[in-house]
């Protein structure tokens, strides 16, 4: 996956080997090889521009040569083709652009952002606003969260009550600032109906169509067995007991979670994946698997039948059972599984990828058995923990850990990995959940600019990074951001 730097032997005069110079390169992520030459381009881009198929050139790179008469991209993909012209944008200012020769492709093949719509809804608007800015930070796959304790977010045609009752809940927790973590004010229900917020599948469509021409790949998540309340509120007949619940309107981990012994819940999510398979057109579905809390299935007679008849390794086996039969039931619809590193303590099969949250260990596990993984450890890639500016008027969940923009920029995601091993780790993401964040712009303060840190930890090479030059780049990303995006963006300190 690591391509190597190539210095090509144009006419040169700067050779930048290493950390990036020169201050009329303003591009984010770093590419990986640059030649500054002397002169500018001042001339008609369109006119000027011509593109050149070289099979030569990695998916995903691109060779953009700037001379003062003419502008050349070569490319061996669309992505690659569409990055090159991400790079000229960034490249090119009032004055023209400088006369480069670039040679560029991305150290990993995930790049992602994780964006959740369960807590609090952030909506189509938001994120169609959020595709463009990953788009002009070389970010490829979106890895959208739709199903929670607290709403679930996308329509099902063949189980309507999922959004008529599951995306709606009876409230939401008083905002408060967190600092205190003592504070109990937390756990105060405004009692104001949340909802009903969710995707219809033909906004779902129009979303995918907005990713889909700027090379992301939308990975949707259907969380099971557990994170699964606002479901079982809208068919009681999913969860062990039979209960009645309303979604939460507080946050946390839920108890009542999917019944694992009851074949009726299994063909439910079945039917659920089927539609999910159907509309998302993406190779990889996310099957969740986190924070499954086992205390229903001790108690309930069909989930101890399920374990019994299979002989299954108590509670966690039934969790690696389900695992493994969705994992096979999407691979049956040419789909493949990730899911959160919990999954891990089931066995799963070699095919499925582990996303490596509770630090880098599930990843480094996962690459040890063979398994792909996706690195996205709490630290330094949450980034709905503090990120340490002065005067931050949003709140943030309260783990004691601040992710500075510079933390984030020191990610690593193939960090303790042998190299021989270092081929499993497909790459690393930013997740931004919503507990704290009441709105689109305090969740856009959250992601910018650290998740460009995060975006140039997974394009560029370690050797081509150099913070200084980051923060100076990032600087002029931010105010690009906020000028042809309109999108909230933390200052830079
Ligand atoms: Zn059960």
């Amino acid at each position: 996956m690591k391509t190597p730097a190539k210095i090509t032997t144009a006419a040169i005069a700067v050779v930048v080997c290493g950390a990036i110079q020169g201050a009329a390169l303003n591009v984010i992520p770093a590419p990986n090889s640059i030649v500054e030459k002397e002169g500018v381009f001042t001339g008609n881009i369109a006119e000027a521009i011509s593109y050149e198929m070289d099979g030569a050139i990695p998916e995903e790179g691109y060779r953009l040569v700037v001379e003062t008469n003419s502008l050349k991209v070569a490319y061996s993909t669309e992505a690659g083709k569409f990055y090159a012209m991400q790079t000229l944008a960034q490249l090119r200012s009032q004055e023209g652009v400088p006369c480069v020769e670039i040679v560029d492709a991305p150290r990993f093949k995930w790049r992602g952002v994780h964006w959740d719509d369960c807590r609090h809804f952030m909506g189509k608007e938001a994120l169609l606003k959020t595709l463009d800015a990953m788009a002009l930070n070389k970010l490829n796959v979106l890895h959208w969260h739709l199903t929670e304790d607290q709403g679930w977010r996308i329509e099902i045609k063949k189980y309507p009550r999922l959004t008529e009752v599951g995306s709606i809940r009876p409230g939401s927790p008083l905002p408060v600032v967190l600092k205190d973590p003592s504070c109990q004010t937390y756990w105060q229900n405004n009692n104001i109906p949340y909802g009903p917020f969710y995707y219809t599948q033909e906004d779902i469509k129009e979303v995918i169509a907005y990713a889909t021409a700027r090379h992301i790949t939308i990975i949707p998540e259907i969380e099971l067995p557990g994170h699964a309340l606002a479901a079982i509120s809208a068919y009681p007949q999913l969860g062990c007991t039979g209960e009645q619940f309303d979604p939460w309107w507080h946050w946390g981990v839920s108890e009542h979670i999917f019944c694992g012994g009851n074949d009726d819940t299994i063909k439910f999510l079945e039917d659920v994946l089927d539609e999910v398979c159907e509309l998302f057109p993406g190779p990889i579905v996310h099957i969740g698997g986190d924070e499954a809390p086992k205390k229903a299935w001790k108690s309930c007679p069909k989930c101890q039948a399920r374990i019994k008849e299979l002989g299954l390794e108590g509670e966690e086996g039934l969790q690696g059972w389900m695992t493994d039969h969705f994992t096979k039931y999407l691979a049956s619809k040419g789909k493949r599984a990730v899911g959160w590193d919990e999954i891990l303590d089931g066995n799963p099969g070699k095919d499925t990828i582990v996303m490596s949250w509770r630090g880098p260990g599930g990843g480094i596990n996962a690459a040890k058995r063979g398994n792909d993984a996706v690195m996205t450890p709490i630290d330094p890639c949450y980034l709905d923990q503090v990120q340490g500016i002065a005067d931050d008027p949003y709140e943030y969940i309260n783990y004691g850990l601040v992710i500075t923009l510079e933390r984030c920029y020191g990610f690593n995601p193939t960090a303790g990995i042998p190299e021989e091993e270092q081929a499993h780790i497909l790459g690393g993401q930013g997740n931004n959940w919503t507990e704290y964040s009441w709105n689109p712009s305090e969740y856009e303060w959250k992601l910018w600019p650290r998740m460009c840190a995060l975006a140039e930890c997974l394009w560029t090479n370690l050797e081509n990074k150099d913070w200084p030059d980051f923060k100076r780049r990032a600087a002029v990303m931010r105010s690009r951001l906020i000028r042809e995006r309109h999108i909230n963006c933390a200052p830079i300190e």
